[in-house]
């Protein structure tokens, strides 16, 4: 059990002073976990993500675009949206002497406008100066002030990733609220590491992580940074570590059949296996047939072959009369893998089962009822296969895909559904070689490091935003000879509202051009209206499909052979590889366009030259690495690496080996963590929710 110690940060933020049910909803949607409420420890992780610098005053006509800025201005005009166009931004035109703006307000309060920004009048504006069709713009200033309000505002303010509706001051006033009630907790760290890297005690890094002052605190080598992602990579590496031991004491049991069953299945595969796939399988079924038990990755690239490696490795253990269960991380991928699984199952007498979260009620009974007698060999799904009601006859093998969506708990629960099942864990994330060990500690790994023969390398190409009208045009040709293409708007949390507007305008242009066959599809759709959109891009019905990067993971639409991302500049190396290698699955010749915005920065132009010049996962999880390393600022999202909440594992790779250090003297000198700084580790794992991990202490 958590120590009570910890009970006030894990409280609703929804008590905090201040915090009303419709902003609990909004904190909700942006930091909790699908279905819960935001605590408090939601909050104070949630750290700024930009340091708003109000110094720079320009005149209009100096004011660097694409910055904050804080201009003086006089209202000169109201526009305010009539009639039928009641939805159109309400739009101010403020000027000085030296040259005019609009200030852009969405889904308005219109009242609210009038109030603050009267005709004539003089205010402090502060926002993101842009340039749109060639207008100076401020899309929802952040301030509106008069002379009394510029005067109190502070030089520098943090700011935190938002949601449409939510905004920074009501962010700060739950950290507030937050920080007020942290307790005082031990220390867990080793003071002589806390000494020789100079950080702060935990409660200290906190404030100062939320209080930036420089550019410096919100960037990943702050003091207060550092001291915060030291503590989550202590508490990674601990759990690995645990993990790990008590998967070396549990015994597991022989998985592996008789081989009628494989062989069959292999014969009736319309290819030949890959060498890598071989490979694969042959460290897998020896795992299996071991009476150790099984914690092994499966990395390859997408489109490697993973999921028949999964399926002969799932029939090697149903041959010799156990089950197995293939969890993905959402319901298209658990959909997709059943559909494609099935013929081939069926066609040896396997039987599959498909457990969503959205199978009714009373199907979902007779599924448990199915999976409990045994009568289902393996059954696909998605989280659902980890509720605690679900309990199978006797469960061989838990193969986890796309792991990163999951955690190491969620791998643990799925695998303590059997008797000491074995688990793979698949990845379509290559792991660069010198993180691997951190990531997965000593886990075994196997690699698809070789494509299935008969892809043609996809054709990649970087153009500047102002060539779209020759993209159009590509597109044209291509449908013309029966492609289907995949149109990416991106999607950055920072104005998620925007962003989605971008898409569904993107979507409209299109159909305008090409008529009724463009789909759309993103983040906000539910999720039987978003299977509905990808099911017609499936089956042809639509043939271009402007999408958020909802489909960066494991899709599988093989006649999609165009693929054009806007923005590419916004997407971390890693996560453009993903979304290319949606194409290029079939026989037919694949293109890529990148369409950025310039100018783009070094780092920006690096990744797009290497995104050209390799289509191989690993060299370009190396090079996203070093392109990090060498400062540039990317959430783990944009990454494609396993996310950390605090961390960011290029910037803070040195203090990684430091907790990895220590996590293995911590574990050496007192395993069951019993001493005084044992005790203080345990709230530690309890803080950063590695609850499973103590679990496995006690257990031991
Ligand atoms: P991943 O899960 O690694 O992204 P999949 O398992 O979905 O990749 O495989 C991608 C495609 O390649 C599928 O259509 C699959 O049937 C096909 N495929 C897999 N292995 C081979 C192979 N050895 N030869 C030819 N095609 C293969
Ligand atoms: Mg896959």
């Amino acid at each position: 059990m958590r120590p009570s110690i910890l009970d006030p940060l894990f409280g609703r933020a929804a008590a905090l002073p201040g915090i009303g049910p419709k902003t609990a909803k909004l904190f909700d949607r942006l930091l909790a976990a699908p279905g819960k409420e935001t605590r408090l420890v939601d909050i104070l992780f949630h750290l700024p993500i930009n340091l708003l610098d109000r110094s720079l005053r320009p005149t209009i006509a100096e004011a660097p675009f694409d910055q904050i800025v804080v201009l003086k201005v006089r209202v000169a005009e109201h526009r305010k949206p009539q009639g039928r166009y009641a939805k159109a931004p309400y739009k101010i035109l403020v000027e000085d002497d030296t040259g005019d703006c609009e200030l852009v307000f969405f889904l308005a309060n219109a009242d609210w406008i009038e109030r603050s920004l009267p005709l004539g009048a003089t205010r402090w504006v502060s926002g993101k100066l842009e340039l749109y069709d060639g207008r100076r713009q401020i899309v929802h200033p952040d301030r509106v002030l008069d002379e009394a309000g510029i005067a109190k505002l502070p030089p520098a303010e943090a700011v935190h990733g938002l949601t449409e509706g939510l905004q920074e001051r009501f962010v700060q006033r739950a950290v507030e609220g937050a920080l007020e009630r942290l307790p005082s907790l031990p220390e867990w760290q080793d003071p002589s590491v806390l000494a020789a890297n100079k950080l702060p005690d935990f409660a200290t890094a906190l404030r100062e992580a939320h209080h930036p002052t420089s550019r410096a605190d919100v960037e990943p080598m702050g003091k207060a940074r550092q001291r915060l992602a030291l503590d989550e990579l202590l508490s990674q590496q601990l759990a690995l570590r645990l993990l790990r031991a008590k998967m070396k004491r549990l015994p597991g049991r022989e998985n592996a059949g008789d081989g009628r069953i494989t062989q069959a299945l292999e014969a009736a595969l319309p290819f030949a296996l890959t060498g890598a796939q071989t490979r694969a399988l042959a460290e897998i079924r020896a795992d299996l047939s071991s009476s150790r038990r099984m914690l092994r990755l499966l990395q390859g690239d997408v489109g490697s072959g993973k999921t028949i490696v999964a399926l002969l490795a799932m029939a090697s253990v149903v041959e010799c009369g156990r089950q197995a269960a293939l969890m993905a991380p959402t319901e298209i991928l658990a959909r997709q893998h059943y559909e494609k699984l099935l013929p081939l199952a069926e066609g040896v007498g396997l039987r599959l089962a498909l457990l969503t979260g959205r199978a009714k009620a009373s199907e979902r009974a007779r599924l448990h009822e199915t999976i409990a007698k045994g009568e289902a060999d393996i059954v696909i799904g998605t989280h659902s296969l980890v509720q605690s009601d679900l309990a199978f006859a006797d469960l061989g093998l838990a193969v986890i895909d796309e792991q990163h969506r999951f955690g190491v708990q969620q791998r643990l629960a799925l695998g303590a559904k059997g008797e000491a099942a074995d688990v793979l864990v698949m990845t379509a994330t290559p792991i660069p070689r010198s993180l691997a060990l951190t990531y997965f500690g000593d886990m075994d790994s196997s690699v698809l490091d070789e494509k299935p023969p008969g892809r043609t390398p996809i054709d990649t190409r970087a153009l500047p935003v102002s060539r779209i009208g020759d993209v159009v045009e590509g597109v044209r040709r291509a449908l013309g000879s029966g492609a289907r293409v995949y149109w990416v708007c991106p999607l950055v949390e920072e104005n998620e509202e925007l962003d989605l507007a971008a898409a569904q305008d993107r979507h409209d242009d299109l159909t305008r051009i090409f008529g009724e066959i463009v789909g759309l599809v993103h983040g906000r759709m539910k999720g039987a209206e978003r299977d509905a959109a990808m099911e017609a891009f499936k089956a042809g019905t639509t043939r271009i499909l402007v999408a958020t990067t909802v489909i960066e993971v494991g899709v599988d639409v093989p006649e999609a052979t165009v693929m054009v991302i806007e923005h590419a500049e916004r997407f971390g190396l890693a996560q453009l590889h993903q979304l290319r290698g949606r194409v290029g699955r079939g026989s037919g010749k694949s293109s890529c366009l990148l369409l950025y915005k310039g100018p783009l920065g070094e780092t920006a132009k690096a990744r797009l030259v290497t995104l050209r010049q390799t289509e191989d996962g690993f060299r370009i999880a190396e090079e996203d690495l070093r392109l990090r390393g060498e400062g540039e600022v990317l959430g783990s999202r944009q990454s494609g690496l396993p996310g950390f909440r605090l961390a960011d594992i290029a910037a803070h790779a040195r203090l990684l080996a430091t907790a990895r250090d220590d996590a293995e003297l911590i574990l050496r000198r007192d395993p069951e963590l019993a001493s005084p700084r044992g005790e203080a580790l345990r709230v530690l794992l309890y803080l950063f929710e590695r609850d499973e991990a103590v679990r496995l202490l006690r257990a031991g």
